[in-house]
């Protein structure tokens, strides 16, 4: 789900929504209640976050299985 920035014309605080495309555009209440805000066209990220998962399996030695100890050859 896309993140919008948005930002409280009252409070002049800065948040981000997850919320659907489809309500990209519907106003949105910053964290302390008010509903004057308006949204940011900072950059977002559309289709999910898989960027902090495990680390990449490439590389030398590092490694944390069996593999490299030759008990799986
Ligand atoms: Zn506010």
């Amino acid at each position: 789900m896309p993140r919008y920035e948005y930002r409280c014309r009252t409070c002049d605080d800065t948040f981000e929504v997850s919320r659907p495309m489809a309500e990209s555009s519907a106003p949105a209440a910053c964290p302390v209640g008010h509903e004057d805000t308006v949204k940011l066209l900072s950059a977002v990220a559309v289709g999910g976050t898989r960027t902090q998962s495990a680390p990449a399996p490439a590389g030398n030695g590092g490694g944390g299985g069996c593999c490299g100890g030759g008990c799986c050859g």
